[in-house]
Formats: structure tokens, C-alpha cells, sequence
């Protein structure tokens, strides 16, 4: 279902944009400490650079605020729709989700953004190789 070529491919894996060959970030686990934030410069396999300008990735905060809100909605949903909790309970379950997914959100929204202006490129790799092979 999942597959290299779809942009959900690279946005739940944080995969390069255009190749899909391998993850943008040094750690692929969000919930390691300190490395949250850190990305490679550019995609050892196409040369994509990521950050394509300065605070390049402030936009994702408004992908953020998107992704925080279908958090929250999931959590309503399952908590007091399936689950039957108070109000209190479901409230207190938004902000515990809120809470625990925030490194996932925030790789989610870097993913989603980058992939708003970066797309899949077949060619990428084929291109890159031969670029090489000629210099
Ligand atoms: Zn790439």
C-alpha cells in the first residue's frame, strides 16, 4: 500500500521528496532527545537540498497547527465517542495526546510542507548518476 513514489510514502517516513531513497533526518526516531530538529544538509542520493532557504521550515508551524487539530479530533473521537469518557476525561486525553505525539507532529508537519514543494522525481537518481559520470 505504502510505496516509494507516493508523497505519503515520504511524508510517514520522512524520506527525501524527490527520491525517496532515504530519511532526511540524522535519527529517524523523532523521540530521541536532541535530535528532534536535525536534518541532513541534502540527500546523499539526488543532492535535493532540504532546507531550500533560510527558516525555510517556520512555514511547517502552520502545518503543525493542521496536524495538532487531527490529533486532537482522534483522540476526542476515540475517547469520548468509543470510549465513553467524561468531558474532563476526553479533555485531559487531547492535551495527554497532544503531548506525547508532539515530536511526531512536528516531523509530520517538516514532511508535509517540504512535500507541498518538493516532488517525486523518478528521473532524480538516473540524472544524478549520469551528471556524475560525465564531470
Ligand atoms: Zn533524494
Amino acid at each position: 500500500m505504502l510505496k516509494k513514489g507516493d508523497k505519503l510514502y515520504s511524508i510517514l517516513t520522512g524520506s527525501c521528496p524527490k527520491c525517496h531513497m532515504e530519511s532526511m533526518y540524522e535519527n529517524r526516531n523523532p523521540y530521541n532527545p536532541g535530535s528532534l530538529f536535525k536534518m541532513h544538509e541534502r540527500c546523499s542520493h539526488c543532492g535535493t537540498k532540504y532546507k531550500m532557504e533560510p527558516s525555510f521550515f517556520y512555514g511547517a508551524m502552520y502545518v503543525s497547527y493542521a496536524v495538532g487539530i487531527a490529533f486532537a479530533v482522534a483522540a476526542f473521537v476515540i475517547s469520548f465517542l468509543l470510549l465513553g469518557a467524561t468531558l474532563l476525561q476526553t479533555f485531559i486525553s487531547i492535551i495527554g495526546t497532544l503531548i506525547v505525539f508532539l515530536p511526531v507532529i512536528i516531523r509530520l508537519s517538516r514532511n508535509i510542507w517540504i512535500n507541498f514543494f518538493i516532488h517525486y522525481d523518478r528521473e532524480a537518481l538516473t540524472q544524478r548518476r549520469a551528471s556524475r559520470s560525465a564531470s
